[in-house]
């Protein structure tokens, strides 16, 4: 599996870190930041474990990254 993170999809910035934090006492989230423009990016939902929450930020932060050239979303 990569684990690797592309470019901010903001400034395309490659100077990132990524965490899980602890959201209550079972479950952990996410979280990308972005050092260029302070970006952040979380997981979509809470873990049980901290690996699975930095594995779901990181593939957020990859589909926004690749999203963003070709079907940006249009919403008003
Ligand atoms: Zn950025």
């Amino acid at each position: 599996m990569s684990d690797e993170l592309k470019p901010c999809p903001f400034c395309g910035g490659t100077d990132l870190d990524w965490t899980a934090e602890q959201a209550d006492a079972v479950t952990f989230f996410g979280q990308i930041h972005c050092n260029s423009c302070d970006t952040v990016v979380h997981s979509e939902e809470c873990w049980r474990s901290d690996e699975d929450a930095e594995i779901d930020a990181k593939d957020k932060w990859n589909f926004r990254s690749t999203s963003s050239d070709d079907s940006r979303e249009s919403k008003a």
